[in-house]
């Protein structure tokens, strides 16, 4: 099976020009003007915009949650990522406290596996870190999981000590992995949380109230410092603001390197959506939405090179399972729904708008989380030898958001309603078309689990 996309605008993270891109099986097998060779399938993409599948490298699909999951399964959540230009995402696997990393492996990938339209990978969450648990960091790492999630917040549950930390970051660095953070102070949280329960205050604003700036940049700073002493390779997942950011960049001042996430939300929305009582549950998520000055900042960060990845936390509910906080905010499921929409709006908002130039698109939704995350550059690329994952984009077309025409199982929509400029045609993941004017023509099973390769700081990530 071979295809040929002819005489489109390649785009990757350096380049842009026109040419003609030949695909054999899965992979690329050359890049030219106007080349010569026959093919099954031809596809025009004069006019259009032509640059790698998108990486979404932090998603939640059918996350178990209070005895029920988040509502996108591994198939609709993959499916709608294709829709959407992303050809693949990393999901989160928690380790139970009192539990191995091995036992939450096995429980994850049978969720997962033969399940997946788009290819996938997974984070392992370090929830109890011991002695039993570091003995089982070799062998995560060893079946292609190269990074380890971890949470400053969320105690009793999630949650680890700074002891752990420094613990942990020792062993990954030594395995040649690489540690997230979910950096939010949780016991200024917990407090906030309690202290307006207590005043009876319920509505989803006070979500937003329990979580200030503060915590947010005292925890990014905290986990900097670690970071910094133990000199494991370390990634800030969904950073929001813009004193966390300023940890970060406090931290380029020792010449150290911290690689930094935030999300499409962070960027385009913000506080003032929790003002409309209830309805603000749509955006319950932890971190909060922020405020304007923010969105500022983290825009800005993308262009300084100190926000490297634009990703989305999906992580999706039912408006039933929202309404299990109607009477307290601290019981709103968290998250919202974005694997579909992300690459559309980043280029609307970002490219379409003269925030972002197209080179920078490509680095922060395709290239960095690939080189990230040891997948460069078998993904997050257009070059000879890639995986022949690629979007070919009408940069013109108007579309809108909504949930009665989105692909993920959720029944609203975040954005409902929005207006953006430029739509994604067709996608091909590893050499075969899966969308194609809006219809998809590939089956679960055919997204497949992609080992990574343990992170290398100071030979492949050169941006
Ligand atoms: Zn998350």
């Amino acid at each position: 099976m071979s295809v040929l996309i002819k005489g489109g605008r390649i785009i990757t993270a350096t380049d842009d020009y026109v040419g003609d891109i030949f695909i054999e099986g899965e992979k690329i097998i050359s890049i030219g003007k106007q080349l010569n060779v026959n093919a099954d399938t031809v596809i025009d993409a004069k006019d259009k915009l032509v640059f790698p599948g998108g990486i979404d490298p932090h998603v939640h699909l059918e996350m178990p949650f209070m005895g029920t999951f988040s509502s996108d399964t591994y198939e609709t959540g993959t499916r709608a990522a294709l829709y959407g230009g992303t050809t693949m995402v990393i999901d989160f696997i928690l380790q139970k406290q009192g539990h191995s990393l091995n036992e939450a492996l096995t429980e994850w990938r049978s969720r997962a596996d033969n399940n997946c339209v788009g290819d996938y990978s997974f984070h392992m969450a370090v929830t109890d870190y011991n002695d039993e648990t570091k003995k089982e960091i070799k062998h995560i790492v060893d079946e292609g999981i190269t990074s380890f999630k971890t949470f400053m917040a969320y105690k009793g549950a999630l949650m680890i000590t700074d002891n752990q930390m420094i613990g942990l970051m020792e062993e990954v660095k030594e395995q040649g992995g690489l540690v997230n953070v979910h950096a939010t102070n949780g016991d200024v949280i917990d407090y906030l949380v309690q202290k307006f329960k207590d005043e009876g205050k319920t509505a989803p604003i006070y979500h937003y109230l329990s979580q200030p700036e503060i915590t947010e940049a005292e925890a990014s700073s905290r986990f900097a410092d670690m970071a910094n002493y133990t000199g494991c390779p370390a990634y800030i997942v969904h950073l929001t603001c813009e004193g966390a950011l300023n940890a970060v960049r406090n931290a380029t001042r020792r010449n150290q390197r911290v690689f930094v996430e935030t999300c499409i939300q962070y960027l385009v929305l913000d506080a003032s959506l929790y003002e409309n009582d209830f309805e603000g549950a749509k955006w319950v998520m932890s971190p909060p939405l922020r405020e304007k000055k923010d969105a500022a900042t983290l825009w800005a960060g993308i262009n300084q090179g100190l926000v490297n990845v634009v990703a989305t936390d999906h992580c999706p509910f039912m408006w039933e399972q929202k309404l299990l906080g109607r009477n307290d905010f601290s019981k709103i499921p968290n998250g919202h729904p974005a694997i579909e929409n992300r690459m559309e709006l980043l280029y609307s908002e970002g490219v379409a708008k003269g925030k972002i130039s197209l080179n920078k698109f490509v680095e922060v939704a395709c290239t960095n989380p690939a080189k990230i995350f040891g997948m460069f550059p078998q993904k997050g690329t257009v070059a000879i030898g890639s995986d022949a994952d690629i979007v070919i984009f009408d940069p013109n077309a108007k579309h809108k958001i909504s949930a009665s025409s989105h692909h993920m199982n959720v029944d609203y929509s975040a954005y409902e309603g929005w207006e953006l400029t430029g739509k994604v045609n067709t996608v091909l993941l590893r050499g075969k078309i899966v969308i194609d004017n809006n219809k998809c023509l590939v089956e679960k099973g055919y997204g497949k689990f992609i080992k990574r390769k343990r992170h290398a700081l100071n030979n492949s990530f050169t941006s």
